[in-house]
């Protein structure tokens, strides 16, 4: 790979600045451990400084007050820049998170550019409307952008994450102040520049890196912040819904973890897609994904043939280092999550779960962070690597006997992000599907998604939905406006 640089500044009120205190942090590769560069480590003071370049682009309406035409085509040139930097952009995501050059430029790099092309046509699409009323008045009923919005995301997928969340609030015309994760936080950096290049005027997209509790409370907190748009886990999520409350009843939307059931019975149509699906989409981005189907619950009769198939395809999943074209597994985010994922492995085993596959720290000698592709069979409901978020390359397998049964346990989780059924018969598909608590039901596939589809959890996975046109009403105020018709003619 041609050697790259990176610029950690950050960017407040259209300049790509240091942090007030000068403070920075290390960006560690998890490729090879080496460090990328050193990350403006804001705080406070640099919050407030973005929020209030934030609220004065907001007030003077230089982005807001643009025909919904012209926002629309600077929308589309920001999508055109992130994919014209497109092998730039995917290189810099493999070398800071780890995940796979290639699905970092056919996955993240069109999806983040596809999300802002399409938010930005919709700019001009969208109409208010006219309530039913009597002769006497007319009510219309509007949209407004909510203001300043700050955006908090996760590492696992910063560019799509951000480009969520961004794009329907800067397409309904609010200023945005986003802070990445420190694990990764450099390709949201250059999205900032890109905004800028596009035409999206200074101070309507900050970027402020830092640590969670030093840059992202002081946003959630923040007293002139309208909105708060969050991506990560529960836990940190449970605080943010805390915050908002605390400080000026900012709306806050929370996009959190999962632990998504995939139930694949007997009659499955498609046996070995069934097992693709199951394999791919647990290991697909190191297994650090939301929505991941990392309870795979199959049918007692069929299991043995299922896992036989299953273990064939493990080989292929082999991790290496993320930046060679070919590599579909790349390296963890960092020490502390390999040492997460070890640790949910070594609890599997200490429970009596049986480790058929992987469960290793491998490539020690790179100094990247590489963990194998690893299936436990024999799973229990109670154990740990059942119920809890491992965010790693580890699928949990049980054999069931009951349809009722196997929906029981499948929505026996604090999480309800996606699930997954597979069955021929078209009742039992409605009926389970109709049975889970999940945002999203994926039948007799795993891996369709849409920008044009809502995205979002039940329960402890969270509260709104991102993604489609519902999205843009978290970013948007409803306004009725009555009017009086003295004479009706
Ligand atoms: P995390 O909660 O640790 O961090 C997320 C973000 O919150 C980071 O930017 C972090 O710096 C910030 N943060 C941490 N502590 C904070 C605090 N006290 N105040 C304000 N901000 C704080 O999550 P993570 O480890 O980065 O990401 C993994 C989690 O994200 C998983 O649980 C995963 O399921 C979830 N996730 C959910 C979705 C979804 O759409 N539901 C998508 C991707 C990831």
């Amino acid at each position: 790979m041609p050697a790259m640089t990176f610029d950690g500044r950050a960017l407040i009120n259209g300049a790509r600045v240091a942090a007030q205190s000068g403070a920075l942090f290390d960006c560690i590769s998890p490729v090879d451990g080496s460090t990328l560069t050193q990350v403006a480590r804001c705080a406070d003071t640099d919050i407030d400084l973005a929020v209030r370049s934030a609220r004065s682009a907001f007030d003077d309406k230089r982005w807001r007050g643009l025909a919904p035409a012209q926002r629309k085509r600077v929308l589309i040139r920001f999508a055109d820049l992130v994919l014209a930097h497109g092998d730039e952009l995917a290189a810099t995501e493999a070398w800071d998170m780890g995940k796979p050059v290639k699905y970092a430029r056919a996955v993240d790099v069109n999806s983040a550019s596809n999300c802002l092309r399409w938010y930005g046509e919709a700019v001009d699409k969208v109409y208010d409307e006219i309530a039913p009323t009597p002769d006497t008045a007319l009510a219309l009923i509007t949209r407004e952008p909510v203001g300043v919005v700050g955006v908090i995301v996760p590492w696992n997928y910063p560019m799509i994450m951000a480009a969520w969340k961004i794009a329907p609030a800067l397409a309904a015309g609010n200023s945005v102040v986003l802070k990445p994760s420190e694990k990764s936080p450099l390709t949201a950096l250059r999205l900032g520049d890109l905004a800028l290049e596009a035409g999206i005027p200074a101070g309507v997209l900050n970027v402020v890196p830092g640590l969670g509790p030093e840059a992202g409370s002081p946003l959630a907190l923040h007293m002139d912040v309208d909105c708060i748009a969050f991506t990560g886990s529960t836990r940190v999520g449970k605080q943010i819904h805390v915050m908002a409350g605390q400080s000026n009843i900012k709306r806050a939307w929370t996009e959190l973890g999962g632990k998504s059931p995939n139930i694949v019975f007997a009659d499955c149509p498609d046996l070995d897609r069934a097992v693709q699906a199951a394999v791919g989409s647990i290991f697909f981005n190191q297994g650090e994904s939301c929505n991941a189907p990392s309870r795979l619950f199959v049918e007692a009769s069929i299991k043995d043939q299922f896992l036989e198939k299953a273990l064939a395809l493990v080989p292929g999943y082999a991790p290496a280092n993320p930046l060679l074209p070919e590599t579909v597994m790349g390296a963890l985010v960092d020490k502390v999550q390999m040492e997460t994922v070890l640790r949910y492995i070594d609890s599997g085993k200490q429970q009596g779960a049986a480790l058929i596959a992987g469960g290793e720290q491998v490539l020690q000698s790179s100094g990247g962070c590489y963990v194998q592709p690893t299936i436990f069979d024999g799973v229990r409901p109670d154990m740990t690597i059942s119920r809890e978020e491992i965010f790693g390359p580890v699928l949990a397998v049980s054999a069931f006997t009951d349809a009722a049964e196997v929906v029981r346990q499948a929505n026996d989780s604090i999480y309800g992000l996606q699930a997954g059924v597979w069955t021929r018969d078209i009742n039992k598909a409605h009926g389970v599907a109709r049975a889970l608590r999940a945002g999203t039901v994926h039948v007799n596939q795993y891996d369709e998604d849409d920008i044009t589809v809502p995205f979002g959890g039940y329960k402890q996975s969270g509260v709104g939905r991102d993604k489609s046109l519902h999205a843009m009403d978290k970013y948007t105020e409803t306004k009725t406006t009555w009017i009086r018709i003295d004479s009706p003619v």
